[in-house]
């Protein structure tokens, strides 16, 4: 599986590439699509109180009806708030999707054989494991769960994945604003049209 850092880049990429904001400052708006994108490993925590921190990990969290059940939350506290109910659902649900899609593709011998992505329609684990990954070193134990992360060896995977998805993340980040400024409109006396997204005008392009 991804670590919580690939999950946060991929969650991050996936909100950039919608093009839709969460907050008016873009730095809230990319943390909150990041943390978002992490949320469905949020599944072992209750598996931490019952002694076995990977109990419940990858069930009903890791299907699409939790993406939709998290994406109309975000929507319903959107439209209340400043009346954005689509572009707030749509964003949260490709975020937390983003987890599940990772999930999918990568290899994980130590918990669910995959994940149950059509929860509840059915309780059947799906996986396609054909990214590279490398797991993490955990214990399951709730005394020794957040300590056995820190180790060299789990830093050496967040580096690989960081060098894998941190690329993509920063393309996700550039190309749709580059392609916006290719498309931007321009007025018939050369100015830019702001309210899309429209270039600064080229040296010698106003009389
Ligand atoms: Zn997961």
């Amino acid at each position: 599986m991804p670590t919580p850092i690939g999950h946060a880049l991929a969650g991050y990429a996936v909100a950039e590439v919608t093009g839709i904001r969460l907050s008016r400052s873009h730095t809230v708006s990319a943390a909150t699509a990041a943390l978002v994108a992490t949320l469905p490993d949020a599944d072992y925590l209750p598996g931490l109180l019952w002694g076995n921190a990977a109990l419940y990990h990858r069930f009903a969290t890791h299907s699409l009806c939790a993406a939709l059940l998290v994406g109309l939350l975000a929507g319903t506290v959107g439209w209340v708030r400043c009346g954005r109910f689509f572009p707030l659902l749509i964003t949260v649900a490709a975020a937390y999707s983003s987890h599940l899609i990772l999930d999918w593709l990568t290899p994980d011998t130590r918990g669910s054989p995959g994940i149950q992505l059509l929860w509840p329609l059915t309780d059947r684990f799906f996986y396609w494991p054909i990214l590279p990954s490398l797991e993490l070193e955990r214990s399951d134990a709730p005394g020794e769960f957040f300590a056995s992360l820190l180790t060299i060896y789990n830093l050496r995977v967040v580096a690989f994945e960081l060098a894998l998805l941190g690329p993509l993340a920063a393309l996700a980040s550039v190309l749709p604003r580059r392609l916006a400024h290719r498309r931007a409109p321009w007025t018939p006396g050369g100015e830019v049209d702001p309210s899309d997204g429209g270039r600064p005008p080229s040296s010698g392009g106003q009389s």
